[in-house]
């Protein structure tokens, strides 16, 4: 009886041949549908790693848009009015206005949009059609957003002790420590010709060797030592990541501040080094600078892919420091024996206290 069932199951070449195509067919199936899945996966990973980021930023907001606006911002919140300004939203709607271009800024723009929110309007309602009005908020905020908000700073009384003010306000120093003078004219883009051709990143303060530099934001020490191009340089990254701030050829023998180091967390305000002509040396410690100066940058990242790419974003930062000439950091000499200064008056982040 098995005989013959097992007979009549003989199979034919047909059916072998039937049968391979099956089973041909379905594994190609199943290695498919893997395939599938897995680039479906993939898919998604990448649109996560291709997530939209800001890749140009051009600075050209204006000191004095940048003073109104500021203005604007802290009066409103400090006496508490009815209706209170974001200076970033402000300067993102003049942009959409025009064209990011502040050239031709006239204060009369900026009354005509506080008349504006002031008659009711939302500044959501008012942008809502403005096509560029994200992109300019999100650069803006790259660029400006630790210069402004809560902190206290340490005040002298009148019988000269110090006691600590709450404050909301422009929180952000000058690179130069107040009562040192210096100069700078907008060299932004200019050429330069030491080791390869490049342009001018940054903005040039002119001073005497030996001034105080001062942290103008708060944030962590990422970058402390020798380079070819900055000499005794610091790289600072702002809390919120989005800035790095770029202070160079800083004094021979004595670059830095006492104790500063990388991974350190510094305050805005805080002395971190000294005024220098170090730089464009292979060799450390080297003043091949010609005028002593510091070499102040600022870098804008939004996706840590920029940082050491050949896409990073530098700014133009000329009308920044003309608008942080008002609010300068006071130091004194604190060690006679190394001759290191320190700021007059603490300064604390509200972030870091509460
Ligand atoms: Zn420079």
């Amino acid at each position: 009886m098995n005989d013959l069932l097992i007979k009549s199951f003989k199979p034919s070449k047909k059916l072998i041949l039937f049968v391979i195509i099956l089973v041909i067919l379905f594994s190609s199936i199943i290695i498919f549908y893997s395939f599938a899945m897995d680039t479906s996966t993939h898919e998604e990973t990448s649109t996560e790693e291709k997530k939209d980021f800001i890749k140009w930023v051009d600075f050209n907001v204006s000191a004095e848009a940048l003073n109104l606006t500021a203005k604007l911002d802290i009066d409103s919140h400090n006496k508490k009015e009815e209706v209170t300004y974001n200076w970033i939203e402000l300067l993102a709607y003049l942009s959409c206005k025009n064209g990011g271009n502040f050239k031709n800024f006239k204060a009369k723009n900026l009354n005509n949009l506080v008349e504006t929110l002031k008659s009711g309007q939302s500044l959501e309602s008012l942008t809502q059609d403005l096509k560029f009005y994200n992109y300019y908020y999100e650069s803006y905020m790259a660029v400006l957003g630790g210069f402004i908000g809560n902190y206290s700073i340490e005040v002298q009384q009148e019988d000269g002790s110090k006691t600590y003010e709450k404050k909301y306000g422009l929180k952000a120093f000058l690179p130069i420590a107040k009562n040192y003078s210096f100069s700078h004219y907008d060299d932004f883009g200019n050429s330069r010709s030491y080791g390869f051709k490049r342009t001018h990143l940054g903005n040039d303060l002119m001073g005497s060797i030996g001034t105080p530099i001062i942290a103008v934001e708060s944030g962590i020490v990422e970058h402390l030592g020798w380079n070819q191009y900055g000499g005794w340089r610091i790289g600072i990254r702002s809390f919120d990541s989005k800035r790095y701030y770029y202070y160079a050829h800083l004094r021979k023998n004595h670059p830095y501040s006492e104790g500063l180091e990388e991974g350190m967390t510094v305050k805005a305000g805080d002395v971190i080094g000294y005024l220098g002509m170090t730089g464009y040396s292979v060799k450390e410690n080297v003043n091949n600078i010609n005028v002593p100066h510091l070499h102040f940058g600022m870098q804008l990242i939004f996706d840590e892919s920029q940082v050491d790419s050949p896409n990073e974003i530098w700014i133009d930062v000329y009308q920044i420091i003309e608008f942080l000439k008002k609010n300068r950091s006071e130091v004194y000499m604190a060690n006679k024996e190394t001759k290191d200064y320190e700021r007059k008056f603490d300064f604390i982040e509200n972030n870091l206290i509460e």
